[in-house]
């Protein structure tokens, strides 16, 4: 484990989260095991993470009651999205997370980060060590710059970014952690920053020693 990661994880963990390292995404496929118990009501947010790392499939199998985010029509995705916040445990990752601590999210829908904060009684996030910043400067910057524009093009979203590869707000103000264009396709309508959490561990970071995720 690398110095940065190390602190990192020793700077979670003053945050009463609980951190901890696996070199690579089947490590932390056997981690994630720890974490979760037959039966438990399993729900994620959107993650490419996930699915790179092996780990959604680890949470589908039918030992889990995995509630599927997409449902048949509108009316029932949005009732599973609702579902989700009373889950045993929420799986997700972190669009970045500082060598101090803090974990940060930029959200669409809000589902996602709203679940991080409140509701499911445990919540895993796994985290590859490319999103691992020096400060929460570095974290907006790093949304801005790398995961926004890349999740644009995966989603296919009518956004500034997917086009010119940045935010619009690079050209202006980088570190406006709202700034950005008005697009109704626009990706970043909530922004979350985790830091000293009031009931310990019920977060924990798995951080893989692999690029995961955008
Ligand atoms: S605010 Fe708009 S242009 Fe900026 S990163 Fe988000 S979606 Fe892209």
């Amino acid at each position: 484990m690398d110095e940065r990661i190390d602190r990192t994880i020793k700077a979670l963990e003053k945050n009463n989260m609980l951190a901890c390292y696996c070199e690579t995404s089947a490590d932390a496929c056997e981690k994630v095991k720890e974490f979760i118990s037959e039966g438990d009501v399993i729900a994620c947010g959107g993650s490419v993470t996930l699915k790179e790392s092996g780990i959604i499939d680890i949470i589908r199998s039918e030992k889990y009651n995995y509630i599927k985010r997409m449902g048949v029509n509108e009316e029932d995705s949005e009732r599973r999205v609702r579902e989700a916040f009373s889950a045993d445990v929420y799986f997700a990752s972190a669009n970045a997370v500082t060598v101090n601590g803090e974990i940060y999210n930029v959200d669409g829908n809000g589902n996602r980060v709203a679940a991080i904060i409140f509701g499911p009684k445990s919540v895993v996030l796994v985290v590859g060590k490319n999103k691992i910043v020096d400060s929460l400067d570095d974290a907006i910057l790093r949304v801005k710059k790398c995961a926004a524009p890349t999740n644009t093009v995966r989603l296919d979203k009518n956004t500034y970014c997917k086009t010119n590869g940045e935010c619009l707000s690079c050209s202006n103000d980088p570190t406006d952690m709202t700034a950005g264009c008005k697009s109704p396709d626009r990706i970043c309508c909530s922004y979350t920053v985790l830091g000293q959490q009031r009931v310990k561990n019920r977060i924990k970071v798995i951080i893989v020693g692999e690029d995961l995720g955008y």
